[in-house]
């Protein structure tokens, strides 16, 4: 909870999300982001006249497993509307929106808070729309230059009931979003490049009382970290502002990344005019209750789904259950390797271990990993069936897998003379030799210093270049000591 003695902070959250279509919401354009200026547009996208645009079903698809996905109702009859203002990054005049039958309504995702606590956040509502162009401005010293690659590609914004009281309450909300939308492939969830872009509406009330005050809307945030710290901000200066007596005003601020501030943009007491209409060019959306089943049909598993199986059903707990779900490629990953053992600790241990690493270590991803899960799965059971130890897999096997992937693991076992050493011959030798060398020790250990255990282990192990079965070794010392 943000709040001090007087006041505590509301916010709600107005959250856009780009949607991963490979074309338009209303043409066929191609969407796609860092492609050359003005080169991914149509006299449709353009606005035009005489243009008409078309429904681009993929992007319904998209917006109603959202919606499944945060227990929304589905709405059947889908009217679209015109946001009707005038500015240079909308080249038709107006906006197409749903003003007055969003696709979902209601809903709720549930946050787990930095302690570990868990709170319900209600949806009002996820409606469809499509996107501006983009203002260039740091391209040239006079102008401000026009993109309008960005312009109509299919947007949902999802709105949330005023129902959070801290930026961390935010920040939990946007990253379950985030992670979200990537499980269902609907949005990339990256917010530096504007394709999940979150406004704050922040208000304070007297602790105690239940009216809502006048809130400000803030925008420009590009990082969830930015989203909590402009809460913060806001919660600091409205309370100033209550306590010296000045009224808060309904406004527009910008968030100033640099001085973790906000500023005034405009003054929202004026309310903008903006003249929905219904949208003449597009017939309503019918969707049908066949149409939701399919979606439903070939929605991927969710991660709470997931987080569900890992931690209870397949015994690993919550730690491991909830890093293995922090993405949907990590759960596949690790899915895969179960499909070929039961040993499910050990691979989730391999997955968030030394896979994870080299995802981290090459600032790569687990799609170009280039290790197969069954192989992985192989490395689990040689272990398990004694043939090598952990290290042995982990400091050699699993090297020599990245540098030649379609190796199987036995061989290089067998190439590299790898396998432990459980010739008990050869073994009894090398016991023999390290009691031969250590006679002090031995009468040390025979005097009751049974430590000394590791210091003779170690030496086996060391003549037999880390081949020695360390249990075998260890029953065979004990008894030659005895
Ligand atoms: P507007 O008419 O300004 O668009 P809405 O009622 O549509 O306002 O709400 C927009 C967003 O602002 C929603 O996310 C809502 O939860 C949030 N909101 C509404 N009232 C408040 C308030 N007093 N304090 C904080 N957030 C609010
Ligand atoms: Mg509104």
């Amino acid at each position: 909870m943000l709040k001090n003695d007087k006041y505590e902070v509301i916010v709600g959250l107005e959250i856009h999300s780009q949607l991963l279509t490979k074309s338009k919401a209303f043409c066929s354009d191609q969407v796609a982001f860092g492609e050359p200026a003005n080169t991914l547009v149509s006299p449709i996208s353009l606005g035009h006249p005489g243009t008409l645009p078309v429904h681009n079903k993929e992007a319904v698809n998209m917006a109603i497993m959202l919606g499944l996905a945060c227990a929304c109702d589905i709405t059947e009859y889908n009217t679209y509307d015109r946001k009707n203002y005038f500015y240079a990054d909308l080249p038709k005049g107006y906006q197409i929106t749903q003003l007055g039958t969003p696709i979902c309504l209601n809903g709720k995702v549930e946050i787990t808070l930095p302690g570990g606590q868990t709170k319900i956040i209600n949806l009002t509502r996820i409606h469809m729309e499509e996107d501006t162009g983009k203002g260039l401005h740091d391209l040239d010293i006079e102008n401000t230059l026009m993109d309008y690659n960005r312009a109509g590609t299919p947007l949902v914004e999802i709105v949330t009931e005023p129902d959070f009281r801290s930026g961390d309450e935010a920040y939990a909300f946007l990253s379950e979003i985030r992670k979200l939308v990537r499980y269902l492939g609907v949005c990339d969830g990256n917010m530096e490049e504007g394709s999940l872009r979150c406004d704050a509406n922040v208000s304070i009330r007297p602790i105690g009382t239940t009216a809502f005050g006048t809130k400000v809307e803030v925008k420009n945030m590009n990082s969830m970290t930015n989203v909590k710290k402009a809460i913060e901000y806001e919660f600091e200066r409205q309370c100033k502002m209550a306590d010296a007596g000045e009224e808060i005003h309904s406004e527009t601020r910008n968030f100033d990344a640099l001085q973790g501030t906000t500023f005034s943009m405009r003054s929202k007491e004026l309310v903008n005019d903006y003249r929905f209409f219904p949208e003449p060019d597009l017939p309503p959306l019918i969707v049908s209750q066949e149409w939701i089943s399919n979606v439903k049909s070939a929605m991927p598993a969710l991660p709470k789904e997931l987080y569900n199986k890992f931690n209870t059903e397949m015994g690993l707990g919550d730690y491991d259950a909830s890093i293995l779900t922090e993405s949907r490629d990590i759960a596949e990953y690790f899915l895969a390797i179960c499909e070929h053992t039961q040993n499910y600790k050990a691979a989730a241990n391999w997955t968030m271990g030394a896979v994870k690493n080299w995802v981290n270590s090459n600032a790569s991803h687990i799609h170009v990993f280039p290790i197969a899960a069954a192989t992985i799965a192989e490395l689990v059971s040689s272990i398990d069936e004694g043939v090598i130890n952990f290290s042995i897999a982990e400091q050699q096997v699993f090297p020599a897998l990245l540098i030649n992937p379609s190796q199987k693991v036995s061989e290089i076992i067998a190439n590299q003379n790898l396998a432990l050493m459980d010739d008990d011959d050869a073994l009894q030798t090398w016991v023999n030799e390290v009691l031969a060398e250590f006679p002090d020790k031995v009468a040390e250990y025979r005097a009751g210093k049974s430590n000394l255990m590791g210091l003779f282990i170690g030496q086996v192990k060391k003549k037999s270049s880390g081949k020695a079965d360390p249990k075998k070794t260890n029953d065979l010392l004990t008894k030659s000591l005895a």
